[in-house]
């Protein structure tokens, strides 16, 4: 990718996923302002503020879901009233499900039922193997008594070619089983890669960010090898919100978070680590290596014009400041990313648009 040629759609994102972004991985200043911007909507359009109709124009401020902004904007387009029915609609297509409908809540009753299932088929095969093998017994006894191999064989045949269709529909059905058995383990992985992942960015989130940390820590320590981390955070980006508008703010985070991924190494973990800050963790690279390549992904960033596809209105472009650190023996992961927290301050304070490393770190005020 050319990031110099960078350009994104500001109104849709295609191919990007409208799953809300999680409350919790909002910063508070920034909920404030979705929830202040949903309350005026409210207003505006006489909206009464019950929890539910707030959840509807919280979403609908976030901007996430495309099909609600849609729907939404077609609604005032028309001049339609928000009246009971319409609101309860909205709620129940567009908010409802995505807190409701976690594929883990229902688990335990899906699995249940199919251990209940499981249960009955080896039941039936069990009691099967024991008719055939009792039936077989009789044809042996009988064989003992009879001389003519026709009617032994014949019903040898019967008793065999009965085993062999029961068998096959057990078969049928565990397989149909089995089958559904896979989708639970999807969405089992799915559940599993969504709490793992930042909605907004797709990068890591901060929870799989900590364990990525702490193995990797415990590994350079093991094999005795260099770990380095980095943390970025976008520059006058409540400025940029406020001329711009959070939703077109959204798409910067998500193309910084683009180069970032890009500009990492696949041993290497690219996370969001809160609001607007990203983080990167380096395996097996001191703090050399690290700030080169967090250098050179800054550089990237800002060299990206971004245009609107809307309008093919140039706005300008974004900076980064960034702060990097070194892993030291034993230390914690909190101590480490507190020095790259004073490299990123002291970015801003240089002017932005820089990487500090915490060889550079000028002493704390008051520090001796
Ligand atoms: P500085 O250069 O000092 O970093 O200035 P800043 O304006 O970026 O200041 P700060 O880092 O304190 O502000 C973070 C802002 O980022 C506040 C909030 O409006 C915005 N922000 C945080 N999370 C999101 C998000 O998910 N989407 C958008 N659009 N904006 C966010
Ligand atoms: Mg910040
Ligand atoms: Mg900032």
């Amino acid at each position: 990718m050319d990031a110099r040629e960078l350009i994104f759609a500001v109104s849709a994102s295609p191919g990007q996923t409208m799953a809300g972004q999680p409350i919790g991985d909002m910063d508070a200043e920034y909920a404030t302002t979705i929830a202040d911007r949903a309350m005026r909507l409210m207003a505006q359009q006489s909206v009464p503020a019950t929890p539910s109709n707030f959840a509807v124009w919280f979403e609908y401020s976030l901007g996430n879901s495309l099909a609600l902004r849609k729907t939404i904007d077609i609604l005032i387009a028309g001049k339609r009233k928000f009246d009971p029915a319409i609101n309860h609609e909205l709620y129940i297509t567009y908010v409802a499900p995505q807190s409701g409908g976690d594929p883990l809540s229902d688990l335990p009753d899906q699995l249940s039922g199919l251990i209940a299932t499981a249960q009955q088929f080896l039941n039936t095969a069990v009691t099967d193997n024991q008719t055939h093998i009792k039936a077989l017994g009789e044809v042996s006894s009988e064989a003992a008594a009879t001389s003519d191999p026709r009617t032994i064989i014949a019903k040898l045949v019967d008793e065999l070619s009965k085993a062999t269709t029961r068998a096959a529909t057990l078969e049928a059905n565990f397989a149909a089983t089995s089958e559904e058995l896979d989708s639970i383990r999807d969405s089992l992985k799915a559940a599993e890669q969504r709490s793992n992942t930042d909605a907004l960015t797709g990068l890591a989130n901060r929870h799989s960010m900590d364990e990525f940390l702490r193995l990797a820590q415990i590994a350079a320590m093991e094999k005795d090898e260099a770990l380095s981390v980095f943390l970025i955070d976008i520059d006058h980006f409540k400025k940029f919100n406020d001329d711009y508008g959070h939703q077109v703010g959204d798409q910067v985070l998500r193309l910084v978070a683009k180069v970032l991924q890009e500009g990492v190494r696949e041993v290497d973990l690219a996370a969001r680590y809160g609001g607007e800050e990203l983080i990167a963790v380096l395996p097996g690279a001191d703090l050399e290596v690290c700030t080169s390549v967090a250098e050179r992904i800054r550089r990237r960033i800002a060299e990206a014009r971004l245009t609107r596809r809307a309008t093919g209105k140039e706005i300008g472009s974004i900076t980064v400041s960034i702060g990097v650190a070194q892993f030291r023996l034993a230390e914690s992961a909190e101590a480490m990313i507190e020095r790259c927290d004073r490299g990123l301050y002291q970015a801003k304070r240089l002017g932005r648009n820089r990487t500090v490393t915490e060889t550079e770190l000028e002493p704390e005020a008051g520090a001796a």
